[in-house]
């Protein structure tokens, strides 16, 4: 099974994509996790993107469509991906249509996660996670249970996204409205979009996308 998970930055999408790995067996695709790691490396391509991903601006559709395309073909993605901040315009759900054609790729769901954008801003400048294992957490919504300590793995180091400041927000609400939203259209007129109430609490946004994909493989 093969999904997009689509939405404004905060709406919660890689937050589920976890939880369907987990509970699917699929494999989550972050653009964004796979650019932070290009320039926590200083590849070419982290050089070319840090400055636009810091100004809350797209990267170029070619440097993203080329590093996806590869990302799609890779073994471990075999049983399905959740695809997590891709495609964010036109001509990448384009390239993607032509990828998954080549492939023999179906495209299963394409669920939008509908959340008002004064929500947004809260939601992402309060957001950290664990530094060793990625674990996200919220300055109100979710602290670690003892102060300091990632509930997960025991660390004590958290990271803050470069990009999560308020001012860097509003550039990429502003890209998700004018580049990203054509995407809604895009997908209806294909017939797979779904609409989940984004604004509901975590548990039941995943209760309305399971609702979507049908039984967990394994429980019947
Ligand atoms: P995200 O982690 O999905 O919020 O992405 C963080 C930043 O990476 C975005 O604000 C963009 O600068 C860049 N980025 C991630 N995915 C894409 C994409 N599909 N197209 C263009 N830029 C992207």
């Amino acid at each position: 099974m093969n999904l997009i998970l689509l939405g404004p930055p905060g709406a919660g999408k890689g937050t589920q994509a976890k939880r369907l790995e987990e509970r699917y067996g699929l494999r989550q695709i972050s653009t964004g996790d796979m650019l932070r790691a290009e320039v926590r490396s200083g590849s070419e391509i982290g050089r070319k993107a840090k400055a636009i991903m810091e100004r809350g601006e797209l990267v170029p559709d070619a440097i993203i469509i080329a590093m996806l395309a590869e990302r799609v073909s890779a073994p471990d993605v075999a049983k399905g991906f959740i695809l997590d901040g891709f495609p964010r315009t036109v001509p990448q759900a384009e390239a993607l249509d032509a990828v998954l054609k080549e492939k023999s790729m179906p495209l299963d769901h394409v669920i939008e996660l509908q959340v008002d954008d004064a929500a947004l801003v809260e939601r992402i400048s309060g957001r950290f996670t664990c530094a060793k294992c990625g674990e996200g957490y919220h300055d109100r919504f979710k602290q670690p249970q003892q102060p300091g300590v990632c509930d997960v793995c025991g660390s004590t180091e958290f990271t803050r996204r470069a990009d999560d400041k308020a001012e860097t927000v509003a550039a990429r609400l502003e890209a998700y409205h004018r580049q990203t939203a054509p995407l809604l259209p895009y997908y209806a007129s294909q017939g797979v979009l779904r609409v989940v109430d984004g604004m509901a609490p975590m548990e039941e946004v995943a209760r309305q996308i399971e609702a979507i994909l049908g039984p967990t493989p394994g429980r019947g």
